[in-house]
């Protein structure tokens, strides 16, 4: 059943148009993933909500959007040119690559049973050339955007003159050579992370630590992520990166298993100590009120923007019986939810309806997300927008020309209500609020 769900939810983003291979024309590159027109509006819905909960509705976080390349020497004051490995080993039969991890002490190939090589390190950094000659210009892709908000530290301090605690917070595109990708769009080489570096005094660094577990667990729970699927999972000891002093995941319960949605952590004040002694320059935060210098310490909440998306694909996913009919639908939270509005014409081949329901459409398209459709028969239109997570179904029939009045039809309940069209923004304003 459940890798059947996993199944049934690539199906149907590939059917709906969420999420396609990426090149399929050419055969697809492996483990690479587009966003279709549902699954961008999903996505960049998934990114309003995050920043509106972490830089709009606070006063202690600025945003940024840093570059994807940067210095090299950022890469090696972080540790990433250094340590930034995963294990792996190779079949000698079939040539197929492995995390060591993944293979818990098996000694042959799970796929052709061939001889494995001796376990070796792998750098995940994906490497590329600035400029027109190589030598001497190699660059990296970022795996992680945090390294761009540590580099800003300074420019912060001296534009925005903010006191401890503040935070930057940043989404973007981060890349990693993954040994193992996999589970759709689960673990990619290119992905987006939303990422908040928030900066404080190291005594309250643990108390903080806390807190943004609680606010960034209860971000999931609020957009409709069903309790008993979501969990905080503190790292043991030597699960620790080197730079962090305490780590708690946030996970879901995926069809294939519990996975790391997002990781929040105590990273000290082992990155401003790196960027400084590396740069020469001076990352301290000065105190005007106790008149002293010191590096703050950093509390990380890291998120996947896709592993969100997916999670939230995942739980709003419904397969409901309607007498004997087989009803598919996505219970989005309404912030989430590609389209928030269809106006659909009972009759497609009566010109006064379709002209009405294109006027409806066109003057709600100002307010909401609006589609208007007339393909199909009206069952069949519903179980289209249902697939999607349409919110209201606004149907148009031969009675709203007489008595100027549409049905509403709600997603999740299938309820009807017959709306004047006068009052029928104002109608649906209140139901999106
Ligand atoms: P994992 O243990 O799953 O490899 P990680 O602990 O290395 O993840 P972090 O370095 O903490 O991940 O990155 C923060 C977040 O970025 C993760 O919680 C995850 O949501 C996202 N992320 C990291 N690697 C990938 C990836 N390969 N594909 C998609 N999202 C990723």
């Amino acid at each position: 059943m459940a890798d059947n769900l996993m199944d049934k939810i690539v199906s149907l983003c590939k059917r709906r148009g969420f999420v396609f291979q990426s090149s399929e024309i050419y055969g697809g590159l492996a483990n690479t993933w587009d966003y279709g027109p549902y699954g961008v509006e999903l996505k960049n819905n998934v990114k309003r909500a995050w920043w509106k909960s972490v830089v709009y509705e606070r006063d202690d976080i600025f945003g940024t959007d840093a570059a994807i390349l940067m210095h090299p020497k950022v890469w090696e004051a972080s540790g990433h040119v250094k340590s930034f490995f995963d294990l792996k080993s190779d079949c000698k039969s079939c040539k197929k690559r492995f995390k060591a991890a993944d293979l818990k002490d098996k000694k042959k190939c799970p796929e052709c049973g061939g001889e494995l090589t001796e376990a070796r390190p792998f750098n995940l950094l994906f490497k590329t050339h600035q400029g027109p000659v190589e030598e001497g210009s190699l660059i990296y892709l970022r795996p992680e955007t945090a390294q761009g908000m540590f580099a800003n530290f300074l420019n912060i301090l001296d534009s925005k003159h903010p006191k401890l605690p503040f935070g930057l917070a940043q989404i973007g595109k981060a890349f990693r050579n993954e040994i193992t990708a996999g589970n759709f769009t689960f673990r990619t080489r290119e992905f987006e992370q939303m990422e908040i570096e928030y900066f404080v005094e190291p005594s309250r660094a643990d108390k903080t630590l806390e807190e943004w577990i609680e606010y960034r667990f209860n971000w999931y729970i609020n957009l409709g992520i069903k309790k008993e699927n979501l969990r905080k999972r503190p790292h043991t000891k030597d699960e620790l990166a080197h730079y962090a002093k305490a780590c708690t995941d946030i996970e879901y319960k995926f069809p294939f298993g519990w996975s790391e949605l997002e990781g929040i952590a105590n990273r000290t004040d082992f990155d401003l100590r790196q960027h400084a002694e590396s740069s020469g320059k001076e990352l301290k935060y000065f105190d005007d009120a106790k008149k002293e210098k010191f590096y703050p310490y950093i509390i990380e909440p890291s998120g996947g923007v896709d592993r969100s998306v997916l999670a939230f694909l995942v739980d709003a996913y419904y397969e409901e019986k309607v007498k004997d009919d087989l009803r598919v639908v996505l219970k989005l939270h309404k912030d989430l939810s590609p389209v928030k509005v269809a106006v659909l014409p009972l009759l497609r081949n009566r010109a006064e309806i379709v002209e009405l329901a294109k006027r409806i459409a066109q003057d709600l398209k100002k307010y909401f997300i609006t589609v208007y459709d007339d393909t199909g028969a009206i069952g069949k239109l519903y179980r289209r927008q249902d697939e999607v997570g349409t919110l209201y179904c606004v149907t148009v029939d031969v009675k709203s020309l007489e008595d100027k009045q549409v049905t509403v039809r709600d997603r999740d309940t299938m309820l009807q209500e017959r709306v004047n069209i006068d009052r029928l923004r104002e109608h649906l304003e209140d139901k999106l609020k």
